[in-house]
């Protein structure tokens, strides 16, 4: 550390921090002082991208296993998360569509859950700037109102994708994505490989190729290798960060402190600074997602231009939320997804269907016997979720109607989504959650957590995009 005393320190370099530290360096004067303290190294894509394709990197030491930096109480249900420069920016797919603002106000209009304390309104200039940031590929119409064009065209529609949409409308569009459509920025265009957690053109958005220009900032010190686990508190004020290097311990003073790590490790370290509010690290999910393959009688579904091309949002949203949940529908379009059959290979359309799960006390984040090691405990998924593919199986054959469907086979559900959700949810009333509307903690005034953790609601759409523009939000309204 070059300093003593720093006016921000920023845990992780992942979206969240990323996002919030662009905004932050915009708005403060030139004589900040920034510590970032990353527990992971830079791993560049070109050394990831070799070792893909079965190569040797001496960056290979850097890999780190999610399963070894959690204990995972349930095997069955899985975590993948990337810890390092960027986060999990390195292995993410891409998938950028915006909440519906519906997704922010489940208790008034559905009774389930909590109303967020912000809406779609206040997020909506966020919205935007995050998809400038991120340099989103998508179309004009939209099911949740945004005006205007996206940065980047859309993708290409599939023969499916184009029969649905003329039968939907903005109801089934192109998905807004990170993976680009046409080189820009530095990024390539996507060439549809269905291997985006290594994109082999760099054509998704990472933090490595996004030019946000944040850790190159005179102000900020980055320092790699910084392992977080509590805080010194006193009187209800974050005095300083502690962590690990080199399994040496050292500490770190700042006035304001700001936790983008993720939802277990950010649950870890305000359990271990002695957070006694009973929310912390409580009522943390994700979606469930399950395949459903589309067996077509006599038609080629071929076209298309990014591995999930389309969303379609017929099961989404309406009154029925108050009896069972949103499902957003991702339409694949991978290579593996063939038909084992002489002269069908093509004859089949794959949907990936995302239903959103409510926050349950019973899944929960806390401490282990090692500081640096959270304990995850996920028992169960709602009968709210539950109901929804049971309503989904009786009404998808109709919704898919306007194709020639010959069958359709579900798949088991998958073990994760790969977005961690809750833990630090935002409330209004300090009761109720873990942060107010600004991402603030509710007791500690100095102290900020980002990322999904603090989603009030899961929603059925990828978090991402969402807990960008969050932090972006929290940044502009806090400094
Ligand atoms: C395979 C996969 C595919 C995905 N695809 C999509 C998608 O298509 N669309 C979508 O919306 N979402 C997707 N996600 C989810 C998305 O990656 C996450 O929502 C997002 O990365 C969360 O951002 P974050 O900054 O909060 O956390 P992260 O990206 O996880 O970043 C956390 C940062 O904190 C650092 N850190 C962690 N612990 C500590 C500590 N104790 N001390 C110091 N530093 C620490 C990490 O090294 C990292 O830099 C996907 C996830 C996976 C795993």
């Amino acid at each position: 550390m070059k300093n003593s005393h720093y006016d921000l320190i920023v845990v992780g370099t992942g979206f969240a921090s990323s996002f919030f530290l662009k905004k932050y360096l915009s708005k403060v004067k030139s004589d900040q002082k920034v510590l970032v303290l990353e527990r992971g190294h830079f791993y560049p894509h070109a050394e990831r991208l070799k070792v893909k394709k079965g190569e040797h990197s001496d960056f290979q030491k850097y890999e780190a296993p999610w399963e070894e930096a959690i204990v995972n109480m349930n095997t069955k249900k899985r975590w993948p998360f990337t810890t390092g420069y960027g986060g999990c920016s390195n292995c993410w797919w891409g998938c950028t569509p915006r909440f519906m603002p519906s997704d922010f106000k489940m208790k008034s209009l559905f009774g389930i859950g909590e109303d967020w304390p912000v809406d779609y309104d206040d997020l909506d200039p966020y919205y935007y700037e995050a998809e400038e940031l991120m340099s989103i590929s998508g179309p004009e119409g939209t099911p949740f109102p945004r005006k205007g064009k996206y940065p980047l065209p859309p993708h290409e529609f599939s023969i499916v994708d184009k029969i649905l949409h003329k039968t939907y409308g903005n109801q089934y569009i192109s998905q807004p994505t990170a993976r680009a459509s046409r080189a820009a920025n530095g990024r390539n265009r996507c060439m549809t490989s269905s291997t985006c957690d290594i994109c082999p053109v760099n054509a998704k958005f990472t933090l490595e190729n996004a030019n946000l220009g944040v850790y190159e900032d005179k102000r900020v010190e980055l320092v790699y290798g910084a392992q977080v686990y509590s805080l010194e508190v006193q009187n209800d004020v974050v005095n300083k960060v502690l962590y690990q290097l080199d399994g040496k311990e050292y500490q770190a003073s700042g006035e304001v402190v700001a936790l983008g790590a993720n939802p277990f490790f950010n649950t870890n370290i305000l359990l271990n600074a002695g957070d006694k509010n009973p929310l912390t690290g409580r009522g943390f999910g994700e979606q469930l997602g399950m395949q459903v393959l589309i067996y077509l009688d006599g038609m080629k579904n071929v076209g298309g231009s990014t591995w999930v091309n389309a969303n379609g949002y017929m099961l989404y949203d309406g009154a029925h939320r108050k009896d069972f949940a949103a499902c957003l529908m991702e339409v694949n379009n991978a290579p593996y997804y063939i038909r084992m059959e002489r002269g069908k290979w093509l004859n089949i359309a794959s949907f990936r269907l995302l239903f959103e799960d409510l926050p349950l006390y019973n899944n929960y984040i806390t401490t282990s016997a090692n500081k640096l090691i959270p304990e995850v405990h996920f028992t169960e998924r709602s009968s709210y979720t539950m109901k929804a593919i049971d309503n989904m199986k009786k009404t998808l054959p109709g919704i898919l109607s306007c194709l020639p469907v010959e069958k359709l086979k579900y798949l088991e559900p998958f073990p994760n989504e790969g977005h961690i959700i809750g833990g630090t949810r935002m409330s209004k009333d300090p009761k109720l959650g873990v942060v107010d509307q600004h991402l603030i903690h509710h007791q500690y005034r100095n102290l900020f957590v980002l990322g999904a953790g603090g989603f009030t609601t899961f929603s059925a759409s990828n978090p991402t995009l969402t807990l960008s523009a969050l932090s972006l939000y929290a940044a502009d309204q806090a400094f």
